[in-house]
């Protein structure tokens, strides 16, 4: 029989509250984590598997659908158990298979000073030319989203607190700001008008937007290019 260990439970709750109602679980039934005093994690498996469970993104998500839907958090918490669960389930069923429901925070996408090895300028400048044009899903307008930014992840950072946005492309150009213009420019037409919304939502086609960025990119390329030629190596 393994000796007994306090478990912390997380937030406030346990997951092995059925099992061991005084939080005192068998050694056994603790994950080792080493730079611990006592050579165990602070919580229990069962609660750490739960933990998991609670932190996974499309969770998250799918909890608060589940609120607004019965008219928020209070009413949700009210619910018996239940209940939330087979709200939880039918969300789940009907969303399992769709990938714009994960908006992934482990994505990697890169910044501008640190592709072309130079560090970023001291003072705040109001035009570094280099940069990337993206292209942002937004899921809840259906819609797409053109900018420019030095650094894609935290653009899209700053995006997702206004909703569901995922990057879908972007593309490095030594003067964003001329290629964002002449996308906007190219795209006008299909721009979605809408109060609050600003001028870079888009409804076109994904392949498109990229075909056009592409494009233009390409041109603003050929003009760089003829005024500053590459260094050619002279011969002896
Ligand atoms: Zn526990």
């Amino acid at each position: 029989m393994s000796t007994l260990e306090r478990c912390w439970g997380w937030n406030g709750e346990w997951a092995c509250e059925n099992e061991y109602p005084d939080h005192m679980v068998p050694r056994d039934e603790f994950y080792l984590e080493r730079s611990r005093r006592r050579g165990l994690q602070a919580m229990c498996k069962l609660c750490s598997k739960s933990r998991e469970r609670q932190n996974n993104p499309k969770r998250t998500r799918l909890v608060s659908i589940a609120t607004k839907s019965v008219g928020g958090q209070k009413i949700f918490r009210a619910l018996p158990k239940y209940r939330r669960r087979e709200i939880m389930k039918k969300l789940w069923d009907a969303n399992k298979d769709s990938e714009d429901f994960v908006i992934s925070h482990k994505e990697k996408l890169p910044r501008i000073y640190k592709e072309i090895n130079k560090n970023p300028p001291r003072e705040k400048i109001i035009y570094p030319k280099e940069g990337y044009v993206y292209i942002f899903k937004n899921y809840d307008m259906d819609s797409i989203k053109i900018g420019k930014t030095d650094d894609v992840g935290k653009r899209l950072s700053a995006a997702q607190t206004w909703g569901r946005y995922k990057c879908l492309y972007y593309k490095m150009s030594e003067d964003c700001k001329l290629l964002e213009k002449n996308v906007h420019d190219v795209l006008f037409h299909r721009r979605v008008v809408e109060e609050g919304l600003g001028n870079e939502h888009f409804r076109v086609n994904l392949e498109y937007a990229k075909k056009v960025i592409d494009h233009e990119a390409a041109r603003i390329q050929s003009e760089y290019d003829r005024e500053s030629p590459r260094l050619v190596q002279a011969s002896g």
